[in-house]
């Protein structure tokens, strides 16, 4: 068999245009919409002042050495382009959006930065919880990067980091295997990996980042770096983990795949006695076998006033119907499910049935990893959170999704990611719309803040890098524990002047 290789996305068109008033105007709308954890209508004002002082850059030069677009805003894909996942973070607008093709084209963005002092920030798939792939400067979009190649003599797939969680959907599908993926299709793979990586085959085939054989990368001083156990390993160890945008930016990343066959699909809602069916769910979850991805969540929708909670568990168990069944009899005995459907199906055909499509919102995630079993008394606090939700006009979620397996086949100094030996992550999920008003949401970050608070005497106070949360206190302590140092000194060596850099990115 020959290796596959493609461009799964089209070719962008250049399009060099100026900033409109109506993308001024635009900006400021989207400020009243933003909550606590957004920027301020001062920072708007800045980074607006930036765009006028920014305005004599010399744009068509970078234009002219692209292959790809240079998208400036009031082009008719400017919005689409800069528009992050977190809404609430939509306001901060780049001066400019490279859509690489090549990585020839992600050197010149960089040299070309370098050169007039411009801020850059990587763009893959739009997601991060705290807007970071946003920048009041130039955006380096690898977006259009979106390729795969499949090598069957050695099971190596190599996907572009313009990649999305789809692209490993709808290419490894006819390939009949899969590489560690995340659940939403339009979250990008560069994002996943680089911060870790979780899903449903996590525990029988480890995180995204435990696949990784390779990734090749443009630095700061814009060489192009490949990175592996042999060439550059401390780079390699440091990309295993780190999140995005702290050493360079991605081009592509070699994935080990594994074959798949039939799995089954689980999706059952329970509306009564939430504390006695968690407690049969939490027994089963922490003796279950590898082959069960599960993820467990309790979730409040205001009706008439008040809360009304639902407990749910999603996932896939690679195993038959009736051995599923069984795993989870002793939690239907204590209470039949409102909703169930489970069903047996071909690998990628079942993950389409649990999937999202992960499409923009206002949602702010904050996580917490937990060693072994969450007591009678932290269910009981986090019902009784919920209960006391403030309310919005989405919802608010706690959830957690089981760890254990293959995560701990590694140790958390193998690799930058270091939170191995838990049996769940965690996570308090707060969504709302522009429907809800300011005080509303002042009142509801103070209440999401507060249980976040709460539980870290029920779990450790470790969260995750990929939920990156802008209001965590202690965030470098808190997604890389003892592997700080080590990653400072990578930071040092190959990022000294710290070009990438957010609020929450490694200092030097
Ligand atoms: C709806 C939704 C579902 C999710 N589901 C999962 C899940 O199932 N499993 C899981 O583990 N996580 C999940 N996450 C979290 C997700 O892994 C992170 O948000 C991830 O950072 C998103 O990556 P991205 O490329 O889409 O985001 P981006 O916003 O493009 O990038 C995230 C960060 O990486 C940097 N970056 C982007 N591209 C590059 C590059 N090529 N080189 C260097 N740095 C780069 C950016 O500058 C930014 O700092 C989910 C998030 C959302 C919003």
């Amino acid at each position: 068999m020959e290796p596959t290789s493609h461009t799964v996305s089209g070719a962008p068109r250049p399009v060099v245009a100026k900033p409109s008033r109506r993308d001024f105007l635009r900006a400021g709308a989207r400020v009243s919409l933003g909550l606590g954890v957004g920027l301020s209508s001062l920072d708007w004002l800045t980074s607006c002042t930036k765009l006028a002082d920014h305005r004599i850059a010399p744009w068509d030069e970078l234009a002219s050495k692209l292959q790809g677009a240079l998208v400036r805003p009031g082009a008719a894909s400017f919005s689409e382009l800069s528009t992050p996942w977190a809404l609430q973070y939509a306001s901060t607008i780049p001066q400019a959006i490279a859509q690489c093709r090549t990585e020839a084209d992600v050197q010149t963005c960089i040299q070309w930065a370098k050169a007039n002092s411009m801020p850059i920030v990587a763009r893959s798939g739009g997601h991060s919880y705290g807007g970071y792939s946003l920048t009041t400067g130039l955006m380096i979009n690898v977006s259009a990067l979106n390729t795969f190649t499949y090598e069957p003599t050695t099971g190596l797939a190599t996907v572009g980091s313009g990649a999305r969680n789809r692209t490993i959907f709808t290419q490894c599908k006819p390939l009949d295997r899969a590489i560690p993926h995340g659940r939403c299709y339009e979250v990008g793979v560069a994002g996943l990996v680089l911060g870790g990586g979780i899903g449903f085959d996590m525990r029988l085939h480890g995180l995204t980042c435990d696949a990784l054989r390779e990734t090749r990368i443009v630095l700061a001083d814009g060489r192009m770096l490949t990175c592996n156990e042999k060439e550059n390993a401390d780079l390699f160890w440091a990309c295993r983990g780190a999140g995005g945008g702290n050493f360079g930016i991605h081009t592509s990343f070699t994935f080990d795949t594994f074959p798949v066959g039939t799995i089954t699909t689980f999706n059952l809602v329970w509306t009564d006695r939430l504390a006695d069916t968690f407690a049969a769910i939490q027994t089963m979850t922490l003796s279950a076998p590898d082959t069960l991805g599960i993820k467990v969540s309790i979730t409040a929708q205001k009706q008439a006033g008040a809360s009304v909670l639902s407990l749910s568990i999603l996932g896939h168990f690679v195993g038959s119907e009736a051995d599923l069944r069984s795993l989870i009899a002793p939690i239907l005995t204590v209470q039949k499910p409102a909703e169930q459907t489970i069903q047996i199906a071909p690998y990628w055909d079942g993950q389409q049935l649990i999937t999202e499509e992960g499409r923009p919102e206002y949602s702010h995630e904050r996580s917490r990893f937990v060693k072994g079993q969450l007591s009678d008394e932290a269910v009981r606090q986090i019902i009784l959170n919920l209960k006391n939700w403030p309310g919005t006009s989405k919802a608010a979620t706690w959830k957690y999704f089981l760890l254990g397996g293959q995560i701990d086949a590694r140790s958390p100094t193998d690799m930058a990611f270091v939170h191995r030996g838990y049996s769940m992550l965690s996570s308090i999920e707060l969504e709302w719309t522009p429907a809800d008003d300011a005080a509303l949401l002042a009142k509801n970050e103070q209440w999401l803040t507060g249980f976040h608070n709460q539980m870290e005497a029920y779990t450790s106070s470790y969260c995750y890098q990929n939920f990156i949360d802008p209001s965590q206190e202690g965030y470098l302590q808190a997604y890389y524990g003892t592997n700080l140092p080590r990653l400072q000194a990578i930071k040092r060596k190959y990022d000294p002047e710290n070009l990438f850099n957010y609020p929450q990115s490694i200092p030097v």
